[in-house]
């Protein structure tokens, strides 16, 4: 008895130390780079009792300026000053405890790519493939199910993992390409092992590791790379405002002010209006910003330095490490919009020609370019936003060629949209769309009827700005409207159970043919066509459904005309003489008809016609 009480003692005794055993479990970001514009690293170090540690660096040309504690004894901060000249390499981060050592971290700071600091990013000549790993193409059924992860593959239930993944979406970026499209967008791949939902990726878990069911981090390089080896740019993802509910943090948070907590759960009121609106009520802007987005994705507290910083680096990590060419940002307006900008402000000190398109959600033109760098705001704003979302004209997509038109309502809905434009700094650097991700598609907002699918594909090759075309958009694929999920329609083909794949023209469908055909040929015609990217726009009043436009530059003069009517019509195109001038003719892009300016043109009901102006 006596020997099992000494042993019940020893264990427990045992226990303790090891409880308080100071120990380094991580080191964030897991490695660094010299020659970066900011030479300031800040690490996060995690660990039992760490706080506590002397930490000692010996390394030429790295310095410890300082260290920081928080509120949590298992982390502390270090601060380290890498100067230019720093040879890359791995040296020890030693920490101790008086003398003793307790921990040895080996940390390697690498050589930049060349050209870097200085890539060229996506812009007004480029067309944005967007898609969702899991939702786009299997290309790895080994990773369908992975050890210690939770989820793993149920194709049955739009809510759950369906297996695609980075190698599906380098297997098909010749698709991409062929389709006419120049910049690719995926949505986010960071490890997320949450027991749900875990398939969308916008729920971060571990910030420097692509999650294993869709790829590896070396695997997002090849992605990069392989985008480069097409001529194809790649935007990254980038989520300031909330992190997953699975993440190392929320056992053990950094600081007390890591998460924005709430005494019960509160949800943002997603009324990004508040930041705007000059009389919004304290309480609501203090809802939509700290206010989670989700029970399974935690409102991060970018106002706390360390956490800025933190972040700031992981998407500086991946840009560096990676090689993309641009960043998308997600829920913007549900930052504190000006702590988002000096967020923003860090990677466009990093790479000074980065594009960054941001996602603002709200509801007006006003309020779109309010988000638009360099729109001289009344209250000194600026979002550090090149780019920015018209989620505006989404709605007069979706609404406009289900409409009679009168003097609000079709394309009326278009000419009084673009009339405020006005209120924009750089109009070629917005992204149109007819859909994404987080909207009804565009097929079933016009009932899928096929002349004005086309229409809408028309107006948004056309129009200024530069488009983003959503996986599925070029074959018309179906939707749920009203759910997530059913916008995230898997792409047929992407399996090789799929008994119907629409990535080759033989497998499209007649209809899907159609579609696809129109949106590539219209896409590859854009890219070489400066008018279409960056030229100026006129536009005429519409009257009876007839609206007439054009996009010129030195190089070309584009004449676009829309027939809304349900009627075929004869219009006549001496009103519009001003956008040929000189000229008497044209090519019909898509018929390759020729267009005779004298004459009445003839217009079938509800089409669109994109003619290049012969100049004479
Ligand atoms: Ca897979």
């Amino acid at each position: 008895m006596k020997r099992t009480f000494t042993l019940v003692f020893l264990m427990a005794a045992m226990v303790t130390a090891f409880a308080t055993k100071q120990s380094v479990s991580k080191v964030e970001p897991i490695s660094w780079w010299v020659g970066m514009e900011n030479p300031e690293l800040q690490l996060l170090c995690y660990g039992n009792d760490i706080q506590n540690a002397t930490v000692e660096i010996d390394y030429a040309g790295v310095t410890l300026t300082r260290t920081e504690k928080t509120d949590n004894p298992n982390y502390l901060f270090l601060f380290l000053n890498i100067d230019p000249s720093t040879k890359p390499g791995t040296f020890n981060i030693v920490f101790k405890n008086g003398k003793k050592k307790i921990s040895k971290w080996a940390y390697t700071l690498n050589a930049r790519n060349q050209g870097s600091k200085q890539r060229v990013s996506f812009g007004p000549e480029d067309a944005v493939y967007l898609l969702m790993p899991d939702r786009f193409a299997n290309g790895d059924y080994s990773n369908d199910s992975v050890k210690g992860y939770i989820q793993g593959v149920d194709r049955s239930d739009l809510g759950k993992r369906h297996g695609g993944d980075i190698q599906g979406v380098i297997d098909h970026l010749p698709y991409i390409k062929d389709l006419g499209c120049t910049a690719l967008w995926i949505t986010p791949f960071f490890d997320n092992n949450d027991s749900q939902y875990s398939y969308h990726h916008y729920a971060t878990g571990d910030y420097f590791k692509v999650d294993p069911r869709l790829g590896t981090n070396e695997l997002y390089k090849a992605l990069a790379d392989s985008c480069h080896a097409l001529g194809l740019k790649l935007i990254l993802d980038v989520v300031p405002n909330h992190c997953g509910i699975v993440s190392y943090w929320t056992n053990d948070l950094p600081s007390k002010d890591w998460y924005h907590i709430w005494p019960t759960y509160t949800s943002s009121n997603y009324r990004m209006t508040a930041w705007t609106d000059p009389h919004a009520a304290k309480l609501d802007r203090e809802i939509l910003e700290k206010g989670w987005f989700s029970y399974n994705m935690p409102d991060l507290n970018l106002e706390n330095p360390l956490l800025f910083k933190y972040l700031s680096q992981v998407y500086i990590w991946w840009l560096e490490y990676g090689g993309a060419d641009g960043i998308r940002v997600d829920t913007y307006p549900y930052n504190n919009i000006k702590v988002a900008s000096e967020f923003m402000k860090t990677f466009r000190n990093e790479y000074p020609n980065i594009n960054i398109v941001g996602e603002c959600w709200v509801k007006s033109p006003l309020e779109i370019a309010y988000y638009q760098s360099g729109n001289n705001n009344k209250d000194g704003f600026d979002s550090n936003l090149p780019s920015v979302m018209d989620f505006v004209l989404k709605d007069k997509l979706q609404e406009a060629f289900n409409e009679r038109d009168d003097w609000d309502h079709g394309m009326a809905k278009f000419y009084a949209h673009y009339a405020q434009d006005f209120a924009y700094p750089d109009v070629n650097n917005i992204m149109n769309f007819i859909d994404n991700h987080d909207i009804d598609r565009m097929s079933g907002a016009v009932n899928r009827d096929l002349n004005k699918y086309k229409m809408s594909i028309a107006m948004l090759l056309t129009t200024r700005g530069f488009p983003q075309i959503y996986s599925g958009d070029e074959i018309m694929i179906d939707g749920i409207p009203g759910n997530y999920e059913g916008y995230r329609f898997d792409f047929p083909g992407g399996w090789k159970d799929d008994d119907h794949n629409a990535f080759t023209a033989e497998g499209r469908t007649t209809e899907e043919n159609e579609v696809f055909n129109y949106m590539r040929k219209l896409l590859n015609f854009r890219k070489s066509c400066t008018a279409l990217q960056t030229g100026k726009m006129t536009q005429f009043i519409p009257y009876d459904g007839i609206y007439v436009f054009s996009r010129y530059d030195d190089n070309s003069r584009i004449l676009i005309i829309f027939n809304n009517s349900v009627n075929d019509q004869l219009v006549s195109l001496d009103r519009y003489k001003e956008l040929f001038e000189g000229s008497t003719t044209g090519t019909e892009i898509i018929t390759g008809k020729q267009i005779d300016f004298t004459t009445k043109l003839s217009m079938p009901a509800k089409t669109a016609y994109v003619i290049k102006i012969i100049e004479s």
